[in-house]
């Protein structure tokens, strides 16, 4: 395995490229929205617009719970009921935080850029420009 097999491969296990954030970076990117990555915003943000203040998450179906695709698996029911209610709960403060921070919080399901990413991206798009015009 090459060191560039490898690092790939890591940050699949990381979760930090993971199929829907990378579609959406590239339909971004082609209706020329610049962006940055790995942000250390609280609840770290997979997509950041600093200039407008706008923070974007792409939030797993499974893990966020979803309500179209929130299927709790069938052994230990306790647990993950559990669980994916403190990521959720988790999620909302992360809000409210970046809330008060000043910024603008956008969250998208991965469903919804598997179904239709340039929906997605127009929607991020009139946010942001809205959001950079002079106050
Ligand atoms: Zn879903």
């Amino acid at each position: 395995m090459s060191a560039e097999q490898r690092s790939r491969c890591m940050s699949r296990i990381q979760g930090s490229n993971t199929l829907p954030e990378i579609r959406l970076r590239k339909a971004l990117h082609m209706i020329g929205l610049r962006y940055r990555l790995r942000s250390k915003l609280v609840g770290k943000p997979d997509i950041v617009f600093s200039p407008a203040r706008t923070a974007v998450f792409i939030d797993g179906c499974f893990w966020h719970s979803c309500p179209e695709h929130l299927n709790i698996p069938k052994g230990n029911q306790e647990f993950w009921r559990l669980k994916l209610r403190r990521n959720v709960e988790r999620d909302r403060a992360v809000d409210k935080q970046l809330r008060t921070e000043g910024w603008f919080v956008l969250r998208f399901w991965e469903h919804e850029i598997k179904s239709d990413v340039e929906k997605v991206a127009h929607r991020v798009f009139r946010v942001v420009t809205r959001r950079r015009l002079p106050s």
